[in-house]
């Protein structure tokens, strides 16, 4: 292993004050976020809401249609009031989520050193709470206690109530930092309230034995995702009367991403969500609203709109799937097991190869740490957010369309991962200093090899 120790100073997120490039960060998430899910959700179901007449089944026709007229275009969506179906159905939801993960046993798991030297403990429970939910929820649907579709029929209502406890959420993240926070020591702020407000001052916000990260992004985000599939699968068959095999692919598929998220949840404690990101609306709102409702899109397309894979689509599908995810996979597993055994193991059957670096954590200790630089980890600095790309194009493809919608959660992951990219490495530079310059000049390419 080559040697660098360079100590980085402390770390985490940015705590520059007000710029012009910070202004529109936080303006366009805050202000374009919710419309640009309900847009999406709006061209996948627009025909189905009475005003066939004002929309087809296209993003464009619905962005003409509210530049046209924007009073007529509000009037027709807009939910006037909220149906109390709708509030009964997100009440139970949350409620049933919140109590599982309280009550469901798990080991102990243990994330990344803060900044400020914590290495917070966490129930790992996320699937059991996982798979008792689905029970509950779909084996209520067998029996017909409940109807899965009432979700897609009261969307505009759901729409606008999980909204809501987005936005409730990350307001009351906000107020917490200020007042109770869990970990004060790892609070990070601006001073400009919208970026704060945006990328959230707490680290690790608790609520006695709750964490409202893991609890926001692995419990209502990745399981509500998981439920919305379902539901979008039944409305396809009360709408046609069969289920097609692109649903039944692109589900399927996501399926496997979702439960193998949970099956690793020890893993993902050691990640950028809960290892770098603090809780605010970017996590609050993202994963109550925007994880929901745009990685569900292709379902949600399939749900009002009928199409059959031919076999070669199926085996070019599954081929790309499959490649690409035991790519992520495998990329994941190297770095996660390059760290635990302290660079003492094999990648492709060759011992490790990297780099020792150093920080410095608040309280002016230094640690040492080290970066992977064999393996997928040589051929570019993030090939796992690459392969989770390819992975999420492939799902569009099992929609066996064309139309842009359907590749709504491909589009999303292409630049979220493009962007979190960068967000990581501003972090890392700052963590480890000039050993993060010396591992770019020995892995060049950050996510598209000899391109990017
Ligand atoms: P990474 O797994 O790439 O983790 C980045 C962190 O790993 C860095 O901050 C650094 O942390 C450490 N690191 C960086 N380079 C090296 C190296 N060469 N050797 C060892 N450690 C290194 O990113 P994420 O946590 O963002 O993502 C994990 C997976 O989850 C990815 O495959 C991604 O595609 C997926 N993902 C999926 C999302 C979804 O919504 N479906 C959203 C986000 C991610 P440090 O040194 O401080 O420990």
């Amino acid at each position: 292993m080559g040697g660098l120790g360079t100590s980085g100073g402390t770390w985490g997120r940015s705590t520059n004050g007000w710029s012009p490039s910070v202004w529109l960060q936080s303006a366009f998430p805050l202000l374009a976020g919710p419309f640009l899910v309900w847009f999406l959700q709006l061209a996948c179901h627009a025909q189905y809401q009475g005003v066939h007449n004002v929309f087809d089944s296209s993003i464009s026709a619905v962005v003409q249609a509210f530049v046209a007229d924007p009073r007529r275009f509000f009037a027709a969506f807009l939910p006037r009031e909220i149906s109390a179906a709708a509030l009964r159905i997100v009440a139970a939801w949350y409620v049933l989520l919140l109590v599982l993960t309280l009550v469901l046993p798990g080991k102990k798991g243990y994330g990344l050193k803060t900044p400020a030297g914590y290495t917070l403990e966490y129930r790992v429970n996320g699937l059991a709470v996982f798979l008792v939910a689905h029970l509950i929820v779909l084996g209520a649907t067998y029996a017909g206690i409940i109807s899965l579709s009432a979700v897609v029929d009261e969307l505009n209502s759901i729409l606008a109530l999980a909204n809501m406890f987005g936005v409730l959420l990350s307001v009351f993240a906000y107020i917490k930092a200020w007042t109770f926070p869990s970990y004060p020591e790892d609070n990070k702020t601006t001073g400009f309230v919208p970026y704060d407000y945006l990328m959230g001052i707490e680290f690790n916000p608790r609520l006695g034995p709750l964490d409202l990260k893991l609890f926001t992004i692995g419990r209502v985000g990745m399981i509500s995702w998981s439920m919305l599939n379902f539901c979008f699968v039944q409305k396809q068959y009360e709408t046609f009367g069969q289920i097609s095999n692109s649903m039944v692919l692109t589900v399927a598929l996501q399926l496997v991403y979702i439960v193998d998220f949970f099956v690793r949840e020890d893993w993902y404690l050691r990640t950028v969500d809960i290892g770098h990101d603090h809780f605010g609306y970017y996590l609050a709102w993202g994963c109550s609203v925007w994880l929901i409702w745009i990685y569900s899109a292709s379902a949600s397309y399939l749900s009002r709109n009928l199409t059959h894979l031919a076999w070669y689509q199926i085996v070019v599908t599954l081929v790309l799937a499959a490649f690409s995810y035991l790519v992520f996979l495998q990329s994941n597993q190297q770095k996660d097991l390059y760290r635990q055994t302290n660079g003492k193991c094999n990648v492709w059957g060759k011992p490790a190869s990297g780099l020792r670096v150093r920080y410095t954590t608040k309280d002016g200790v230094a640690h040492d740490s080290i970066l992977l630089t064999s393996g997928w980890w040589g051929v570019a600095r993030h090939f796992n957010y690459f392969a989770d790309m390819i992975f999420s194009f492939s799902i569009g493809l099992a929609t066996g369309s064309t139309h842009a919608v359907a590749y709504g959660y491909g589009i999303n992951m292409f630049f979220l991962l493009l962007h979190r990219s960068v967000r990581d490495e501003g972090r890392c530079r700052a963590k480890y200093g000039s050993g993060w310059d010396k591992y770019c000049q020995i892995v060049k390419y950050r996510i598209f090899p000899g391109i990017y």
